[in-house]
């Protein structure tokens, strides 16, 4: 890294933002809805909501070229401001871009318009940040829907309880953007994902506000939850949601396995979960990834002659390149632990793996959130890195495993390049699995996002090929609107557009996100 220059992102202060928009009566009256100090239009604020955390995102914004600034940021504190600013700007025909951590990987929260509109303001819902009820009997809370992971998961630990979503993202990202989103925590096998823990949501739209009912199951009719769950912003704001909670464990544990070869890991997971083991989490490293976080560890350090020994006699006993980390969390009342960890380690033993011992899962949970603080350092040095995700059953995930990996590697080769493509296993179902690829090449410092643009139309036009969904946990966002309508179909995606004419007519709410 030392011998690669350094080329830093352009400071705020050369970043060159258009002029407000906003009439002066509009601004005025949004002030007098959410207060002066939380109407802002200075040049920081407007920089920061100007983007999210993709990879087109963070090129942009380094470059200091932003082609969508929001003309105001709005900080609603209650459902009743929210439902005020949101007629306000149907009124006036002027776009509303829900903004909660802002950590969207896909475009999810660019201030674009849409035809007819002049201006767009991000609604940020930070300052809704208060956990409002638990119901102990029936282990639900419910919470405003700008709140972030961590004050959140310490206002349920302050009674006992945990929602256990976590994902990479956590320590910036809110509640309400992970219902939106439709998205994965890194324990979701214990915990589940998003639109399985939503148990309702109040949605300020347009039209008016959705309150979807807390019932564990009704058979009238579909499930509006689900629109909810993955709506992006584009169907009206989340402003409270009432969730599943757990106990806090009262022990976790977390090991690693390796396994001779990706294949043996993978149908470990697969029993794993169709037997019901009860994992919180179980992720399993290609070859690739395996190795290259080896390598990563090693970084400055000399290799002993013990671990050299170590690493031979591996090799002979099968565990050499191919060889693949499993990692597996158990977490709950200390019985179900130690049952569990028994019954996994015998689960991997089966197939072959060496148990690693609890070392390498206790430096993963402990740093779980730090790997993507590189990026930036690697952007810094022309080294592009992005990730991408998708998902399908079991009988087609070697399939959708070598064609999204051989596409990635075939469009960087294109580029007369080098780059690593590496996957893990991020989330197993007794129906499949999800694939999360990263992939990091010599970034070509004339077209970023043309080159990049490439890779990830390969990418996505692999997913599609062979059988993968757009994508697990990401969502759509911009990024992967074109690609929409072939896993939706043409009746799918007319069926959602009806939907989204009737809770905005005009189209104000996140304009070019999820359905065009
Ligand atoms: C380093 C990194 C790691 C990540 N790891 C994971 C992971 O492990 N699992 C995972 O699921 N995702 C992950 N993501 C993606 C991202 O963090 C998630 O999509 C997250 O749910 C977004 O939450 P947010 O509060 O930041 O939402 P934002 O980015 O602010 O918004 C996301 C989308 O939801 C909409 N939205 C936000 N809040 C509301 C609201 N209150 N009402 C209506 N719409 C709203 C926005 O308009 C936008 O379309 C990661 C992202 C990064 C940068």
């Amino acid at each position: 890294m030392g011998a690669l220059e350094v080329v830093p992102a352009t400071p705020l202060e050369r970043i060159e933002l258009p002029e407000t928009r906003l009439r002066a009566s509009v601004l005025t009256a949004l002030t007098e809805i959410v207060g002066v100090d939380h109407v802002r239009t200075d040049a920081y604020e407007r920089a920061f909501h100007a983007a999210g955390q993709s990879f087109r995102d963070v090129v942009a914004v380094r470059a200091g070229q932003l082609d969508f600034v929001s003309d105001a940021v709005v900080y609603p504190e209650t459902t009743a401001e929210v439902v005020e600013v949101v007629a306000l700007a149907n009124e006036h025909r002027i776009a509303v871009v829900p903004f909660g951590g802002g950590s969207s990987v896909v475009g999810g929260v660019e201030p674009r318009t849409s035809q007819g509109q002049d201006a767009a303001i991000t609604l940020d819902t930070t300052r809704m940040n208060r956990l409002l009820r638990i119901d102990e009997t029936s282990r639900t809370a419910t919470a405003q829907a700008g709140i972030y992971g961590p004050d959140l998961e310490a206002a349920l630990a302050a009674h006992g309880y945990t929602l256990g979503h976590f994902p990479q993202s956590f320590e910036f990202s809110t509640l309400g953007g992970w219902i939106a989103a439709r998205g994965a925590g890194q324990t979701s096998n214990g915990y589940g994902v998003a639109a399985s823990w939503l148990v309702a949501a109040e949605v300020v739209g347009p039209s008016g506000t959705l309150e979807t009912a807390p019932f564990p199951n009704s058979a009238a009719g579909p499930d509006l939850r689900h629109l909810v769950a993955g709506s992006e912003g584009v169907l009206g704001v989340i402003t409270e949601a009432t969730f599943r909670v757990r106990p806090v464990p009262e022990q976790r544990d977390y090991r690693a396995y390796l396994f001779k070869d990706f294949e043996r890991g993978r149908e470990a997971i697969r029993g794993m979960v169709q037997q019901g083991l009860g994992v919180a989490m179980v992720r399993l490293s290609d070859a690739d990834e395996t190795r290259f976080f080896g390598a990563f560890n090693a970084v400055g350090k000399t290799k002993s002659s013990g671990r050299k020994l170590a690493e031979q006699v591996l090799g002979q006993r099968g565990f050499g390149n191919d060889a693949c980390v499993m990692l597996v969390g158990v977490e709950g009342s200390m019985a179900k632990v130690v049952s569990t960890v028994a019954r996994t380690t015998a689960f991997a033993l089966a197939h072959g793996a060496m148990p690693l011992g609890a070392g390498t899962g206790k430096k993963w949970l402990e740093s779980r959130f730090e790997m993507p603080y590189l990026r930036d350092p690697m952007l810094d040095r022309g080294i592009a890195v992005d990730t991408l995700e998708t998902c399908t059953e079991w009988s087609n995930l070697p399939t959708l495993y070598e064609g999204v990996g051989n596409a990635i590697r075939a469009a960087i080769a294109k580029q007369d390049r080098r780059g690593m493509v590496m996957c893990h296993i991020s989330h197993a179902y007794p129906g499949g699995a999800s694939l999360y690829y990263t992939y990091v090449y010599p970034m070509d410092r004339s077209d970023p996002l043309g080159q990049w643009s490439e890779i990830k139309r390969a990418a996505s036009d692999a997913i599609r090929d062979h059988g993968g969904t757009l994508s697990h946990h990401h969502g759509v966002g911009v990024d992967h609107l074109p690609w929409m309508e072939a896993e939706k179909g043409a009746l799918g995606m007319r069926i959602l557009r009806g939907i989204k004419a009737e809770i905005d007519p005009h189209g104000i709410m996140n304009p070019g996100k999820l359905v065009s």
